[in-house]
């Protein structure tokens, strides 16, 4: 019998790197999954978004456990979407367990040179994202009178990095947006943690501007961003995560085995926070 026997997870960003780790162990664990995702470039990245095949592929790898996928494309930045979904999710699957806030872009600049659409890209979907995808399945959670949520803050929600200003904040913000969150959902028996990931091998790092930031110049290579991972945690053996770690905290997070955790950041990070900044 699975931790998540018979549950109900929504997760936002869904189709690929961590949020189809979630929705693959959440699988794995017994429970039905809602896969949201925008499935197309809503925002500036040098690296894109997940496509509708990314999509189409958690969805398979959910099946292939025999579970139900409910796939649903919205922007989280889109509260009527994200509506829609919940009503989707509760019609086709009949409850909601748990929500993992997911979804999430990075982008790099001085924040004397981030335009407008760059700042409210980033603090739409990363801080304002969060809240939509809560906000929209809370009255179902408090009706149930229980229930799990686990948002995805960053180690960045804990610390400052030159050339993330926008990034930063909007992560700082979902910590606090997380115990908030967390001190109102208490009353309703439902229970709201953050994940804090450091250095993760998915789609949003393993890609030129990473490799560059990571080699510290223009042209940098996948082996140095390879070797910057290796420096940056300080447990012995660190290098850039799986997505899986990341699932794994939040199966925990969202089990009964934390039943009495709420309003905790948990850093996921080979110890990176206890560097020197
Ligand atoms: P990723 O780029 O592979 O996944 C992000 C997903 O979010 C994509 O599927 C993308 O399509 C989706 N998305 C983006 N904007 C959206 C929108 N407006 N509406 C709906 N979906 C949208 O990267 P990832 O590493 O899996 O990122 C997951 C989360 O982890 C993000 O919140 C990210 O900030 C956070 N994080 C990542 C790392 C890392 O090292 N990769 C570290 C700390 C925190």
């Amino acid at each position: 019998m699975g931790l998540l026997e018979g549950k109900v997870a929504l997760i936002t960003g869904a189709a690929r790197g961590q949020g189809r780790a979630h929705a693959v162990t959440c699988a794995r664990e017994g429970a039905d999954v809602v896969l949201v995702d925008v499935d197309s470039e809503v925002s500036a990245t040098t690296y894109g978004l997940a496509t509708a095949d990314d999509h189409a592929e958690t969805v398979k790898l959910v099946e292939e456990y025999g579970r139900r996928a409910v796939d649903v494309v919205a922007d989280v930045r889109d509260q009527a979407a994200l509506d829609a979904a919940v009503a989707r999710a509760l019609a086709e699957l009949g409850r909601i367990d748990i929500v993992i806030a997911n979804a999430g872009i990075h982008s790099f600049g001085p924040f004397w040179e981030l335009d407008d659409a760059a700042w409210d890209d980033m603090v739409g979907t990363n801080l304002t994202g969060v809240w939509r995808t809560v906000k929209a399945a809370t009255p179902h959670l408090i009706e149930r009178g229980s229930g799990s949520v686990v948002v995805t803050a960053s180690v960045n929600g804990l610390e400052a990095t030159a050339g993330f200003t926008h990034y930063v904040a909007a992560k700082h913000g979902v910590i606090g947006l997380m115990k908030n969150m967390a001190v109102e959902l208490a009353p309703h028996g439902v229970r709201c943690n953050a994940i804090a990931p450091g250095a993760i091998d998915t789609p949003m790092t393993n890609h030129q501007q990473f490799w560059d930031w990571f080699a510290g110049r223009e042209g940098g290579t996948q082996d140095e961003w390879v070797a910057g991972g290796r420096h940056y945690g300080v447990l012995q053996g660190t290098t850039f995560l799986t997505p899986q770690v990341i699932a794994d905290t939040a199966l925990y997070l969202n089990s009964d085995l934390a039943a009495h955790v709420t309003g905790v950041t948990i850093p996921v990070d080979s110890g990176h926070l206890l560097l020197p900044g």
